[in-house]
């Protein structure tokens, strides 16, 4: 601002108070033409800012009474304050709120007077206006009674010492404008974000995500037969039906628990995209699972029974989604394919969702009616445990064994973990399926101890997610304790991928569960990125590599040089080897020649049921 702009802001002020009173009377007219003349000197004297500003700080504020008398006109609070911030003089204007701790000002610091949020934004501004002798302007708020003030600040300097402050309160102004603002992006009925704002989110969404490598989904909603209610009922009727949808859906979408989307901060936004059509964009989501989840209880909660005024009233919703990147790139894109999805899912009978890609559809169709028959799995004892051998390289003899579950399915017959463990995971019905595991283990281990037999361990998979959970340490004690099981008998199977999603974490309960006796072991050994010696900071015993190294070991020299070096610095860590999936007898030599300590796989023997594995154990 410059300083000619500065005066006609404070003649502004004073024309629009003048012109709020009679000033035909004699006394107004001596008065307006001091002030004109005021003016005038102010137009032609073309002295610079620092001058004119010495003229009204001084003259203005202490010593002319004419131009006091303009300054008692001015809504604004005027300080003129010291570089340390004492005020040296003030005037009060007129404000809808504005706190001062003391009514005696004079003298006073800031400090003494105001916040001090306050006072910091002033006291910083005080030092740059001395030392650049030029204007500032800030802003500052006031919280008082729950209400929220807006405060805006010009600072000058002037000439002789201090600055002067003009403190104008346009609370009025902001509210309106945010007033405005909200109604530009807002729809009136439903008080949802509308199409506009709609867009800008999904646009800002997008550009995140992409930098995040995160997976958005977006959902296009169409009320069915709304048209129908809407022409029978008539439309306030329809008013009413639509606020209570956007209620629910808003329902539908908070429901949403750390399971189905990501805890770190997702977010979702729901708009009234115009007429009997909403959007959400799912923010961040963890699979597609988690948008299933919250597209099936969408489905479900709008279509219970709605009264309007005395009439119960049935609709339903039809929904497409399409997910972001797979879908499209751009906004618009992505929109229409959902849109187009909506149709799709209208076509197939309406209540119900689709996605965009079909293959989608299909493998949510498959994924639900899996994760539906997983749930009665463990109640319908349709679970258990196969057992394979591990067999020491040097002697031949058994000195340990792998629980690998099993799920005997009443239709679908044999379903392989590679299958459903993933399934489990996602929907995490892994934890209670784990819990399972535990137990069925312990208690087969505890039975082959009490008949006699010689086990000196049972191994038993671990997936990331039960990693995850705090709990876990104290499950596994209780598990050995109800159970009988000796601690040094139970080993856990960990892979890479699960220690390091959260290392520290991982650290802390594996010390737990280490000093309880249990020993760990690390599976699929080869297949991730982290190095061994990065791993090490990990309490492991035992180290598995991977099958896929040791299929051709005969074959190929790379993978030969790998198992070599794997053996050698799990050894150099006090670490035992153990290779998957040993098929024939070249592997065993390879691996004997190479100082493996132990073979697991089909050379010896498959997985096999607990009877079947009995037969192997040695009696005492
Ligand atoms: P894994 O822990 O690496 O288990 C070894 C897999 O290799 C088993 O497959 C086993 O049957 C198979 N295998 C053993 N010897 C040979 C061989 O000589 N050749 C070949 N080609 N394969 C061999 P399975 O039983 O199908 O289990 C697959 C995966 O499912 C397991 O891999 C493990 O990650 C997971 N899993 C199995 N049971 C459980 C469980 O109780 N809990 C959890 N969280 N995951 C489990
Ligand atoms: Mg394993
Ligand atoms: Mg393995």
């Amino acid at each position: 601002m410059t300083d000619t702009d500065l005066f006609y802001l404070l003649k502004q002020q004073v024309d629009k108070h003048l012109s709020s009173i009679d000033i035909s009377g004699s006394p107004w007219k001596e008065f307006l033409a001091s002030i004109n003349a005021t003016y005038q000197k102010f137009d032609i004297d073309q002295r610079t800012l620092e001058d004119s500003l010495t003229l009204s700080a001084e003259e203005l504020v202490q010593a002319n009474d004419e131009m006091n008398a303009v300054f008692a006109a001015i809504p604004d609070q005027l300080f003129h304050l010291d570089s340390d911030g004492r005020v040296i003089s003030y005037k009060l204007g007129q404000s809808s709120y504005f706190y001062l701790k003391s009514e005696r000002l004079i003298n006073k610091y800031l400090k003494d007077v105001l916040d001090i949020e306050v006072v910091d934004k002033f006291e910083v501004s005080i030092k740059q206006v001395l030392e650049q002798r030029s204007i500032k302007h800030f802003e500052f708020v006031i919280y008082h009674d729950r209400k929220i003030y807006y405060y805006e600040v010009r600072m000058m300097p002037v000439k002789s010492h201090g600055v002067i402050a003009l403190i104008r309160d346009v609370t009025e102004r902001k509210l309106a404008e945010e007033q405005i603002a909200f109604l530009a992006y807002h729809d009136n009925l439903t008080a949802l974000p509308n199409n506009r704002l709609f867009k800008d989110r999904l646009e800002h969404a997008i550009s995140q995500a992409e930098r995040g490598n995160k997976l958005l989904a977006i959902m296009f909603l169409d009320l069915d037969r709304f048209k129908l209610i809407n022409d029978t009922m008539g439309h306030s009727a329809g008013d009413e039906l639509l606020k209570i949808t956007s209620q629910r859906l808003i329902e539908a979408v908070r429901k949403t628990d750390s399971v189905a989307i990501n805890a770190s901060g997702a977010s979702s936004s729901i708009a009234r995209f115009g007429g009997d059509e909403f959007t959400i964009l799912l923010d961040d989501v963890e699979n597609i699972q988690a948008i299933i989840h919250i597209a099936e209880r969408i489905v479900e909660n709008v279509s219970q029974p709605m009264m309007l005024g005395r009439q119960e009233v049935h609709i339903s919703t039809s929904i497409g989604i399409a997910i972001y990147p797979e879908d499209g790139k751009q906004a618009d894109e992505i929109l229409k394919h959902a849109d187009s999805a909506m149709y799709h899912a209208k076509a197939q009978g309406r209540n119900n969702f689709q996605f965009f890609a079909d293959s989608m559809n299909k493998s949510s169709v498959e994924l639900l009616a899996l994760e539906n028959n997983l749930h009665k799995a463990i109640e319908h004892n349709e679970l258990c445990l196969y057992y394979q051998p591990q067999v020491s390289v040097v002697t031949g003899q058994v000195v340990g064994m792998e629980a690998l579950i099993r799920w005997q399915h009443p239709e679908r017959g044999f379903v392989s973990p590679g299958v459903f463990i993933p399934v489990a995971e996602e929907t995490g019905l892994i934890m209670q399926i784990g819990e399972w595991v535990f137990r069925e283990a312990c208690t087969q281990g505890v039975n082959w101890i009490n008949a006699g037999y010689i086990l000196e361990k049972i191994s038993v998979n671990l997936s990331a997610r039960q990693l995850k959970d705090e709990g876990l340490p104290a499950l596994i004690a209780k598990t050995l304790e109800e159970t009988g099981m000796p601690a040094e008998k139970l080993c856990i199977e960990l892979t890479e991928t699960a220690l390091i999603l959260d290392p520290d974490v991982a650290l802390a309960r594996l010390k737990k569960i280490k000093a309880m006796g249990v020993t760990l072991s690390l599976d699929d050994f080869g297949t991730g990125y982290s190095s061994l010696s990065y791993l090490k900071r990990f309490p492991i015993d035992t180290l598995k590599i991977d099958q896929a190294f040791i299929r051709d070991i005969k074959v190929d020299h790379e993978d030969a040089a790998l198992v070599k070096a794997i053996i050698a610095m799990a050894h150099g860590l006090d670490m035992e080897v153990i290779a998957e999936g040993v098929e024939i007898q070249e592997q065993l030599e390879f691996l004997g020649a190479n100082a493996c300590d132990t073979i697991q796989g089909y050379l010896f023997s498959r997985p096999l049921p607990a009877k079947e594995m009995e037969a192997l154990l040695l009696k005492r």
